[in-house]
């Protein structure tokens, strides 16, 4: 399998080099590793973090690539932090440089991340956190594509649509499909009809299990393309569940997951 959504060194929030992280991949049988570090500009209260020299990482991942390359594929990525008065900066950050894979996440709602516990302390229910997730979620993939130039990067996968689950508190935390059904036909519609994958990302799972009504709906819709991610930070974390949500996917349907190479998606059997 493939893990295609692990970070490295490169991102502020993570020491993972990314050689340790190939040989742990390694050892652990993935036939492939995409390392997609945050591009995250201006994330609130951390201006200059969450960005890395491109020309740096792809000489690393190069090197990488000559040393490692019989043995498992490394694709290069990142993970775009989205917000809508940084789209115009980001597509130009991004535009002239040859990445594989290529995720759309979005981390903070109108400047707020729920990784600080303080957006749940005001007493917003669960179902109206996170219908605001999916709705800035939402607003931002169609900004993104709004005025989409054909020298614009597209997205390859959408990540973590269920993100604020991780940090969220309630007696039940569970994100279910039914509470929010309308939202999450309307981002899956936009996605299948633009071919970006939905990701899979076990480690919002290790939290709150996944509502597989989640899958079989995306299926109903149409949807094919469906990448897996761990979103290790540490080299424990890589390929974590892999084969649990492998057979969820399969329960649900589908009979393949995808990897992307130079941007393109490549089915593989599970
Ligand atoms: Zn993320
Ligand atoms: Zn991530």
């Amino acid at each position: 399998m493939y893990d295609m959504h692990v970070h490295s060194g490169y991102s502020s929030d993570c020491r993972l080099d990314m050689e340790k992280a190939v040989l742990c991949a390694i050892q652990k049988g993935l036939s492939g590793i995409a390392f997609t570090d945050h591009l995250d500009i201006d994330y609130t209260d951390h201006e200059n973090e969450f960005q890395y020299d491109f020309n740096d990482y792809f000489g690393r991942i190069d090197l990488l690539r000559r040393k490692y390359s019989t043995e498992i594929d490394i694709l290069s990525g990142v993970e775009i932090g989205v917000q809508p008065h940084v789209i115009a900066e980001t597509k130009a950050r991004i535009k002239d440089f040859d990445f594989d894979f290529i995720i759309g996440s979005t981390h903070l709602i109108k400047r707020r991340d729920p990784y600080y516990g303080s957006y749940f302390s005001d007493g917003v229910s669960k179902v109206d956190a996170y219908g605001e997730y999916l709705d800035e979620l939402f607003g931002n993939l169609m900004l993104y594509y709004s005025d989409l130039s054909d020298d614009d990067k597209p997205f390859c996968a959408m990540g973590h649509f269920d993100y604020i689950v991780r940090y969220a508190h309630f007696d039940d935390s569970r994100f279910l499909y039914s509470d929010h059904a309308d939202k999450v036909d309307d981002i899956f519609r936009f996605i299948i009809e633009r071919d970006i994958a939905l990701e899979i990302n076990t480690s919002t799972y290790l939290r709150q299990p996944l509502d597989l009504r989640m899958l079989t709906r995306y299926k109903e819709l149409g949807g094919r393309l469906i990448t897996l991610g761990s979103d290790a930070h540490s080299d424990d974390r890589l390929g974590v569940n892999f084969r649990k949500y492998a057979d969820c996917v399969r329960s649900c349907g589908f009979d393949r997951l995808y990897y992307y190479k130079d941007m393109t998606p490549l089915p593989y059997d599970i």
